[in-house]
């Protein structure tokens, strides 16, 4: 049998996530939204009962939080909801957002003072397909802005992106400005499904999937080439890009539950399992065992042809962050041992004390993967570890390269 593929840390300590959907509301209104459209004046959750679920959540032991929408920051209730699930225990509270709230300085520190610790932003293309996509002028600075807001906040940052038709050509150049320019290396490529606003736009906005692998090759190359792991990839299966599933969401379990504004609880696997589904051409394919598949849509409108059997499954592809110390950009586990070095020398358990209490770092468990960070930097030559009194101490090297 072939070798379980490189599965990355950001996959592995994951653990079960409720994803809280406050309304339907945006303040923005893109062109592929996989909300109805017809449904944004529908009542958003009330407090209590999106507090009720929260709780519900974090007794069945779940430890990540995410809110979403809609645009989560157009709920007035969202500061309170951030500071209820901080209290309730959760370790990582996360903003799936447009960020055209948080360019606002002081918005963007209330959120960061009611204890959110990650925000992922929505951006689709270069500036002017980005503003020309959400139908928001002036939307892709609003994000800069943002970004750098929540950085020097010292948050989590990451990035999805949406893959549309008109966004493909730029999207060497979207890496180029939020990887190398801003220093954002968790990114997150999907493909999006006919729903909502995208049911209708498909003719003028969906890519085949082979033109999608062909540039997410491109793009897992200049990750690489960086010394980075390649993005997170969603709604791909591994017959599109072979030895490339361990960066696959669908293809390990997403262990989450989703809560909709009118308080229904479903569960994301069940949800994803239900519109996807393999075509007969699949028989005898090396991950058909396990590969949910793709969305029945997409086989209606294009057909199966894409998607051909593998006899076997590939090598691998793909590894964790490099050792090289020419490396450029740090990960985000990376730049918090950085930051908490600076503070001064630190023995193993008091760095990863203060990690479990760093917003940058709050997404690892067990302190694997903060120790996993502060040995690559060591071997970057960026930190060095030294034996003192029968227990070791990190130290920062020059904190000058503390700056990614
Ligand atoms: S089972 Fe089908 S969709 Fe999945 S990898 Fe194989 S050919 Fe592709």
């Amino acid at each position: 049998m072939a070798a379980e593929p490189f599965v990355s840390e950001d996959i592995l300590e994951q653990t079960r996530c409720l994803d809280v959907s406050l309304s339907y509301a945006c303040n923005a209104r893109c062109r592929f939204c996989s909300q109805d459209p017809a449904r944004r004046g529908e009542a958003a959750l009330p407090l209590r009962r999106a507090a009720r679920r929260i709780h519900e959540a974090y007794a069945a032991g779940f430890r990540r939080l995410g809110f979403s929408g809609g645009e989560p920051t157009a709920a007035a209730d969202l500061p309170r909801l951030i500071a209820f699930g901080r209290r309730t225990g959760y370790r990582s509270v996360r903003l799936q957002t447009n960020g055209l709230r948080l360019a606002d300085e002081d918005y963007a520190r209330a959120l960061a003072e009611a204890g959110l610790t990650t925000a992922r932003f929505s951006i689709h293309g270069v500036p002017q397909v980005h503003d020309a996509l959400v139908a928001v002028p002036g939307a892709h600075a609003r994000l800069e802005a943002a970004a750098r807001n929540l950085r020097r906040l010292g948050l989590r940052l990451g990035v999805n992106v949406v893959l549309t038709r008109p966004a493909l050509e730029g999207i060497p150049e979207l890496c180029e400005r939020w990887l190398l320019r801003e220093g954002l290396t968790s990114f997150t490529f999907i493909r999006p499904l006919a729903y909502g606003a995208m049911a209708g736009e498909t003719a003028a906005l969906e890519a085949r999937c082979s033109e999608l692998a062909e540039a997410m090759e491109g793009v897992c190359r200049i990750f690489e080439r960086e010394g980075l792991e390649p993005p997170l990839l969603l709604h791909f299966t591994p017959c599109l890009l072979p030895g490339r599933e361990g960066r696959m969401l669908g293809w390990h379990r997403f262990d989450a539950w989703t809560v909709e504004p009118d308080g229904t609880v479903s569960d994301l696997d069940e949800n994803v399992a239900r519109v996807k589904g393999r075509p007969e051409s699949c028989a005898g394919c090396a991950y058909e065992a396990r590969c949910p598949g793709v969305d029945r849509g997409y086989l209606a409108r294009h057909g199966s042809a894409e998607f051909r059997p593998a006899a076997r499954r590939a090598p691998p592809r793909g590894g964790p962050p490099s050792t090289d110390p020419r490396r450029r950009l740090l990960t985000e586990n990376e730049l918090c041992v950085q930051s908490l070095l600076r503070r001064g020398p630190l023995e193993t358990e008091a760095l990863l004390t203060l990690a479990e209490a760093a917003p940058l770092c709050q997404d690892c468990r067990g302190g694997a993967a903060i120790l996993a960070a502060a040995e690559r930097l060591e071997r970057m030559g960026r930190l060095r570890r030294v034996r003192r009194a029968g227990r070791y101490l990190w130290d920062s090297v020059d904190p000058r390269q503390g700056e990614a």
